[in-house]
């Protein structure tokens, strides 16, 4: 299941498998469901993600 945060600009939805997270529940589920699946990232998924929590060094 995606978890639901608050995040600064309304709620995110996070896949539990990779911690990346989307502003919407659908890209979520897709993420967690390939995730899950492949046990990889999908580049067309994460290119989605919201980034607010990478730190800027990296
Ligand atoms: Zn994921």
């Amino acid at each position: 299941m995606v978890k639901v945060i608050q995040g600064k600009e309304g709620d995110l939805f996070q896949c539990e498998v990779c911690g990346l997270k989307y502003a919407s529940r659908e890209m979520g589920e897709r993420c967690e469901a390939w995730c899950t699946e492949h046990k990889s990232c999908n580049l067309d998924i994460i290119k989605s993600a919201v980034q607010e929590d990478i730190p800027p060094t990296l």
